[in-house]
């Protein structure tokens, strides 16, 4: 079911066991699995837009200008100013960081999907470990491989090089890593159709579109009820706030992206005792530009298949479906302990190049002194800081392959880190802002992901990453979502 906030009346309390804010994958995924456990959920979504196709995105961009505009400083003021609110381009190529809509980011990401490493869970000099590792996590990728219909649970380069019938490449000092990307159909929460059937329209949780959040009201270490606001419906107009309704749940688990998920916490001067909330942005910085060239090809043609996702006969896709794969080039856990460097990976035609920023406590999200249009709340200032240790990842790891190409015969040039940083932009993955920790005074949430201080409160998404490993950070997002479900059917008793 459906229903819009507005249709709600000013005042009136709605009560649920579970209530999810936000309704891109994060939300999505614990939502449907908290319904089949037979928990009654609500899920509030604060768009006023019901479609979330292409013309739905572009006609709720000025929705998301008033209610995402706030100050972008530190490396977006080189290249990404408008990070928070970026127009819709209608090119696939350009990375709209954010969206206000049904269904989240998920309404464009792209799909590639693999597991974190286990590397990336380790504790190691400028990358802290985290309170779980990657075996608390398989169990719930392998879930997660169902829920989201990849062809296996399968991520390594010679499981690949059988279905692809091509060959391993041998780069001295780097691991293959493969991708699978999801298929379209699959790919965005708001319309696809899960494993039993159900959409998330009639799967049995109450979605509330149109229900902005406005503040986490708590007392005791205890979340009392959800403030929550709906617009006026006319959507030729901006929008304005039209009716304010209270939600009463046993859980709240807010889901809205690493930057609102901390920009939430923020105005609700929730879980914020030691000053952590909002600390740690970070992401997979990527050049807008060429940074990698490949000058002398280093593989074999059958190697370079087993890269590219292709039979003998041409590009793979999972039989009956629009699901396909492909490789990545990624420094060997031996590299990444000797160098003391993050991850980075490699197309290996070249182009651009991802790698993982270091967490650090000055890249982070405060609240502005200017608010917003709608809700007079006030604004998110986002300061993105890189440090020495990312700088020294991209010098190290382009020197790596440079040279590991060469002793394969081929030749690659790597652009200078100067040009690379002032072409920097987030790339779509925003990481951190609400860490997971041990110790209260070291993050915002604990393993379970509650907020520490905050009984009843949890936090989905990336934000709760410690470090950003190097896989694209979805997947993990869902396996994260399942193990919360897992967590809070047992904490309710069911
Ligand atoms: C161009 C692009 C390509 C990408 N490709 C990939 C990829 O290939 N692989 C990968 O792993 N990841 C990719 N990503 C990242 C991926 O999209 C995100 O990791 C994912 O969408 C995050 O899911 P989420 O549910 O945490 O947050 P979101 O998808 O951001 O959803 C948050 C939801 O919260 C809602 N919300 C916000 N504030 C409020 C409020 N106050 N009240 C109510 N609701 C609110 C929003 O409207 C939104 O629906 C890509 C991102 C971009 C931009």
């Amino acid at each position: 079911m459906i229903r819009n906030g507005q249709d709600i009346v000013s005042g009136s309390e709605i009560s649920a066991q579970v209530c999810i804010i936000g309704s891109g994958p994060a939300g999505v995924t614990a939502a449907w699995h908290l319904q089949k456990a037979g928990i009654q959920v609500v899920l509030i979504e604060g768009s006023r837009y019901v479609g979330s196709g292409d013309d739905q995105r572009e006609a709720s961009w000025p929705d998301k200008t008033l209610l995402y505009e706030g100050e972008a400083v530190g490396v977006f003021a080189n290249s990404e100013p408008d990070f928070l609110i970026q127009p819709y381009s209608g090119q696939s190529s350009n990375a709209w960081e954010r969206e206000r809509i049904l269904g989240g980011t998920s309404t464009h990401w792209g799909g590639q999907s693999r597991p974190l490493s286990a590397i990336t869970f380790e504790d190691r000099p400028g990358y802290p470990g985290w309170p779980i590792s990657q075996t608390d996590l398989d169990p719930y990728y392998k879930q997660a491989v169902d829920f989201c219909r990849l062809y296996a649970n399968e991520f390594g380069p010679e499981y690949w090089a059988g279905v692809l019938q091509a060959e391993v490449p041998a780069l001295e000092g780097f691991d293959i890593e493969m991708y699978q990307f999801i298929g379209p159909d699959d790919r965005n929460f708001a319309i696809r159709t899960f494993p039993d059937g159900t959409t998330l329209a009639n799967c049995g949780v109450d979605v509330i579109l149109n229900a902005s959040l406005q503040r986490i009201e708590h007392t005791g270490g205890h979340v009392q009820r959800l403030r929550v606001a709906s617009m006026g419906m006319d959507l030729a107009q901006p929008p304005t706030k039209a009716t304010e309704f209270f939600i009463k749940a046993d859980i709240v688990v807010l889901a809205c992206g690493a930057v609102a998920n901390a920009h939430q916490l923020l105005l609700s001067n929730a879980g914020n005792e030691h000053d952590q909330v909002g600390r740690y942005f970070g992401c997979h910085p990527l050049s807008s530009g060429g940074v990698v060239s490949i000058l002398r090809d280093y593989l074999k043609p059958a190697q370079s298949r087993l890269m590219n996702g292709k039979t003998p006969a041409g590009k793979w896709y999972a039989p009956g479906t629009d699901l396909y794969v492909e490789g990545r080039f990624v420094p060997d856990s031996a590299t990444l302990r000797r160098e003391d460097i993050g991850a980075c990976w490699f197309w290996a035609g070249g182009g651009q190049c991802y790698f993982e920023m270091a967490p650090n406590p000055a890249s982070r999200i405060t609240l502005s002194d200017r608010k917003d249009k709608v809700f007079g709340l006030p604004q998110v200032h986002i300061d993105w800081q890189l440090s020495d240790l990312d700088q020294r990842t991209y010098e190290v790891t382009a020197s790596l392959f440079k040279a590991s190409v060469a002793k394969l015969g081929g030749q690659a040039w790597t652009q200078q880190w100067p040009d690379v940083k002032a072409q920097m932009t987030v790339n779509g993955h925003h990481i951190g802002t609400t860490r997971m920790s041990s110790a209260p005074e070291d993050g915002v949430v604990d393993a379970n992901l509650k907020v520490h201080s905050i009984d009843n409160l949890y936090v989905a998404g990336s934000s709760v990453f410690r470090t950003p490993g190097i896989s694209n950070p979805t997947f993990t997002i869902i396996a994260l979502s399942i193990r919360l479900a897992d967590h809070l059917r047992r904490t309710l008793g069911q």
